[in-house]
């Protein structure tokens, strides 16, 4: 952690501390389940549409910091954008985090606090497993999301 320079690291640390949106969710019309057996990381993703809006989105799991942190940043990010926003926003998200040329489209906001993940490749699947796992429960997948 001490890699990723330190106002990033404390809002990453903030989040795993106190992640926000971290419950289940009653009543969710969308569900998956997430795994990355690299570090450990398991979560369940929550979510409530409304037509093409995501309304609410939670998540529950245990993980490191980053993975943790991830999610919890993610449930604010995509509150209220469409499928196709919350698209854009992951294809964006995913360059910042490997490293890739920025694609054009989606502001990033907050989310810019991972950009040093793209140092450390086998950290990768841990700030990304949330979003994996967010798009199959977009997509309605049944069976459990593996990074590997
Ligand atoms: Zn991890």
């Amino acid at each position: 952690m001490s890699e990723l320079g330190d106002l990033y690291q404390e809002v990453i640390l903030d989040h795993n501390k106190r992640p926000r949106n971290f419950r289940a969710l009653p009543g969710a019309d969308h569900r998956a389940v997430g795994h990355n057996p690299l570090c450990g990381d398991r979560m369940t993703i929550y979510l409530k549409l409304d037509g093409d809006v995501v309304t609410e989105v939670t998540f529950e799991g245990s993980g490191c910091a980053i993975s943790k942190a991830s999610a919890s940043m993610m449930t604010e990010s995509i509150k209220g954008k469409t499928r196709a926003q919350v698209e854009a926003l992951f294809k964006k998200f995913h360059g910042l985090v490997t490293g890739e040329p920025p694609a054009s489209g989606a502001d990033l906001g907050k989310l810019v606090v991972f950009s040093g993940v793209s140092e450390f490749p086998v950290r990768v699947k841990c700030a990304t497993l949330a979003w994996h796992t967010l798009r199959a429960a977009l997509e309605e997948r049944t069976e459990a999301v593996s990074t590997e």
